[in-house]
């Protein structure tokens, strides 16, 4: 049966910043699918571990500050600790800085890159290190952007992160697709979370962001779990190092 193929009973998901927004719906889509997961965050996910206790979902909250990459090992350890097997990481924690490319400042490059890309980057490498030891492949999925493929204005590190990104999500696939790890990745368009409530509340732009996407409409958090749960799954099981926009449309204007 095809729908066999996007089962996920008994794996264990590792998402990271899904206390809320994005991730909150990812850790939550991959869980209905039958995951057991494990939210990396820097304080406690609440909202998120009283739905997942709600639906009787097997939830392991972990602390890390991904700004930094010292906690990954520790990660890797509890998690395994716990489930001992990993099949499938989300690199979704991200942060977004706006200032004039003229002022940018050195904290403002060095603290996007590090939470967006370094840590994507070495988590995956440490979860990549596990699924071999495991010898049954696994599923890498980094969270992309619009601004992997565009420049955006006012938000270069950002920009960069993003853009760095769609490529190493290319780089690791080639590397561990002969593995059957497959490294993928999701960019959202424009989406109703936290992150975007300015944007929205300045009808200017909420009206000229409306207008250029086909489906007229922001993107909600829920629109990124079901192709998430399709690249955790073995349906994706031929698809390595690309990235999937979630975005209404708006790539294709
Ligand atoms: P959000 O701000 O609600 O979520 C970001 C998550 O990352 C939060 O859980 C936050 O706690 C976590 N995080 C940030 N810094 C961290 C750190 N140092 N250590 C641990 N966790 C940290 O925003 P969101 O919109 O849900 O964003 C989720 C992902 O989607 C991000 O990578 C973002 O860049 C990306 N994205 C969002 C949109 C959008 O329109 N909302 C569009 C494209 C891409």
């Amino acid at each position: 049966m095809i729908l066999e193929s996007f089962n996920l009973q008994n794996k264990v998901a590792i998402v990271t910043g899904c206390n809320t927004g994005l991730g909150q719906a990812i850790a939550l889509g991959l869980a209905e699918a039958g995951c057991k997961v494990v939210g990396v965050n820097r304080s406690a996910p609440v909202q998120t571990m009283e739905k997942m206790e709600a639906a009787g979902y097997e939830f392991l909250d972990l602390r890390a500050d991904l700004i930094k990459q010292d906690g990954i090992a520790d990660i890797i350890k509890e998690t395994l600790q716990r489930f001992n097997k990993i099949d499938i990481l989300v690199n979704n924690a991200g942060i977004i800085r706006r200032e004039d490319a003229f002022d940018f400042s050195e904290e403002n490059w060095d603290d996007v890159m590090n939470v967006n890309t370094k840590t994507a980057f070495f988590m995956s490498q440490a979860v990549a290190k596990q699924f071999i030891a495991q010898k049954q492949g696994g599923k890498i999925i980094n969270i992309a952007s619009m601004l992997s493929f565009q420049g955006g204005i006012r938000v270069p590190s950002y920009t960069a992160s993003k853009s760095a990104l769609m490529g190493i999500t290319k780089a690791m696939a080639n590397e561990w697709a002969k593995f059957s790890i497959n490294v993928n990745a999701i960019a959202p368009g424009y989406m109703a979370t936290n992150n975007t409530t300015a944007l929205r509340a300045d009808e200017a732009r909420n009206t000229a962001i409306l207008e250029r996407i086909p489906a007229e409409r922001w993107g909600t958090p829920e629109d990124i779990a079901g192709p998430c749960v399709f690249l955790a799954s073995e349906a994706a099981n031929y698809i390595h190092g690309y990235t999937i926009a979630v975005d209404g449309g708006w790539l294709a204007r």
